[in-house]
């Protein structure tokens, strides 16, 4: 199971990579692309931008010539649900639910983030970004009308779980959990975990490596 996510999620990469060089290309003025001259561009094979570009193709590309970088862009968008809009809310507006909601990348991605919850009244009814700071206690109002089907966590340790499971009940499909512990739900609702001091011990390890081997 864990392998065939990894492979799922590296696949994923891979074609964000694409598009984002792709996006570049086009702004350059470029119309055609082959899989031959998008693998000098980045690290990937040929035989790998081939058969992930046969995956996602509506269009064939003619040999020797390739494809028009608008098709694959317009796959790619259509591929990674990028033109599906999904709608996701923050749950705890500390510093980094705060910092997520005035953060403008998401919607180069399809995401709209909506809005905040959070307990504490002196954030209750403020506004950050043109996102309304909500009540906890109107989550399972809201998440239906809202339509929202993303919840990225970021409340304390010690609430993380009865969060999470009145998320699931209120009918959250996925939860970016910012918390460190183990979410212990439902296993339809698919959880990514964002362990960032866990991220940062692994990179200060390879760094350390790193340096004593240079
Ligand atoms: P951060 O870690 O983001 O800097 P913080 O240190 O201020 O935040 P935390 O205890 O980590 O505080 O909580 C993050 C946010 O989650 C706070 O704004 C807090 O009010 C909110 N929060 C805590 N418990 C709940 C809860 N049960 N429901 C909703 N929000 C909550």
């Amino acid at each position: 199971m864990k392998k065939q996510n990894d492979h799922a999620t590296r696949k994923l990469e891979r074609l964000q990579l694409y598009l984002k060089i792709l996006y570049k290309l086009q702004n350059q003025g470029r119309v055609l692309i082959s899989s031959s001259q998008l693998a000098k561009e980045i690290d990937y094979s040929e035989e790998q931008i081939r058969k992930d570009f046969q995956l996602i193709a509506t269009k064939q590309g003619k040999p020797g010539v390739g494809r028009r970088i608008d098709d694959i862009v317009a796959d790619l968008e259509e591929y990674l649900g990028y033109k599906k809009v999904s709608n996701a809310v923050v749950i705890g507006v500390g510093n980094l639910g705060g910092a997520i909601l005035r953060y403008e990348g998401f919607a180069n991605y399809g995401l709209n983030v909506l809005a905040g919850f959070d307990i504490d009244n002196s954030k209750i009814g403020t506004v950050i970004n043109d996102k309304p700071i909500f009540s906890i206690d109107n989550l399972e109002k809201y998440i239906p009308t809202l339509d929202v089907n993303i919840a990225i966590l970021t409340v304390g340790k010690e609430n993380a779980l009865e969060i999470a499971q009145r998320l699931v009940k209120a009918g959250i499909q996925g939860i970016l959990n910012f918390v460190p512990i183990h979410l212990e739900i439902d296993e339809g609702v698919i959880v990514q975990n964002m362990d960032l001091a866990a991220s940062l011990s692994i990179l200060a390890h390879k760094v350390k490596n790193k340096l004593n081997n240079d």
